[in-house]
């Protein structure tokens, strides 16, 4: 039976060191602070941008939502970056993800100040992260390396095969991974026979957004699963891209979803933005 990696639990002791971190720095005068930008009406969004407020809360950081109309123009949205960036009460910069169509993501993002660039998806933090100097901590990446830390799993010379390129979780994953000696492989929805890739993980980070991609034929026994995914099944509960009851039994470590990593990447965010409260006043 797989040792399930508990996600929510470590998140917890990562907010209370925040919260403690926050104390130090409210002491000294400064209140850490991060604005969240939501365009638009995305369900699912406006839960994020919830979580986000409750964690702020929880972590003692100031937060404030900034909600702004679907139909904001670019211009619009870079101005209010603009004034955000010039605030020194805002340490830290997020701008809920997806945007609609009509914007430009790649200008939004490069319209942050690299240094309160928590979500580290700005050209100059993905530029560090990939010199194995990162600034910022890419949230679910870091997420994912913490847990394999706790419960003691050196990616060191092991085979790390990883589903998804994407610019948020697969690359910066791969790099992360390279910085820890891994070997890595990254697949994506053009490579053919995945299962033959997966099946030579030592450790598995899947992050496609397809829920049953990853079957129990498909991990190794004795392999790290890690379900990065997030999927909404037709019965509106959550499910990742792994069979979990498939997958287990072969698994020496599972994550589950949820409770795995998505409470670990919100605790990176929190880390992140005291990072940049910390940086902002030295
Ligand atoms: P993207 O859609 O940006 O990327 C998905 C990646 O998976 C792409 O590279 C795509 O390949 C690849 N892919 C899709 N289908 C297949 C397939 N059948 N076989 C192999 N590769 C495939 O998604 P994100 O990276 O933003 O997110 C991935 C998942 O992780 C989602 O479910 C998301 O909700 C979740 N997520 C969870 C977080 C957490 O905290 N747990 C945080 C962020 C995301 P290609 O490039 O060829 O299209």
């Amino acid at each position: 039976m797989a040792t399930l990696m508990d996600g929510r639990a470590l998140a917890k002791t990562i907010r209370s060191e925040v919260l403690e971190h926050a104390g130090q720095l409210r002491r000294r005068g400064v209140t850490p602070g991060l604005a969240v930008v939501l365009v638009g009406d995305d369900p699912a969004s406006a839960v994020y941008v919830r979580n986000k407020e409750k964690d702020c809360a929880e972590c003692g950081i100031h937060s404030t939502v900034h909600r702004l109309p679907a139909d904001i123009t670019q211009d619009g949205l870079l101005v209010l970056l603009s004034r955000l960036n010039a605030d020194p009460a805002v340490h830290g910069i997020l701008v809920q993800q997806p945007l609609p169509e009509r914007l430009d993501p790649f200008s939004v993002i490069c319209a942050v100040d690299p240094k309160k660039d928590v979500d580290a998806l700005h050209p100059e933090n993905v530029g560090l992260i990939s010199l194995d100097r990162p600034y910022f901590l890419p949230c679910t990446p870091a997420g994912v390396m913490a847990l394999l830390e706790h419960y003691g799993i050196d990616p060191k010379g092991r085979h790390c095969v990883i589903i998804g390129r994407s610019h948020i979780v697969g690359k910066p994953m791969a790099q992360l991974m390279l910085a820890r000696h891994a070997t890595v492989t990254v697949c994506h929805s053009k490579t053919p026979d995945l299962g033959a890739l997966t099946r030579q993980a030592d450790i598995l980070v899947s992050a496609a957004g397809k829920p049953g991609l990853v079957t129990g034929d498909m991990v190794r026994f004795g392999a790290v699963v890690v379900d990065v995914g997030i999927n909404k099944n037709p019965d509106g509960k959550l499910a990742g891209d792994v069979v979990f009851a498939e997958a287990e039994p072969a698994a020496a470590y599972i994550t589950p979803v949820p409770g795995g990593v998505g409470p670990m990447t919100r605790a990176i965010l929190m880390k992140n933005t005291i990072t940049a409260a910390v940086e902002a006043t030295v």
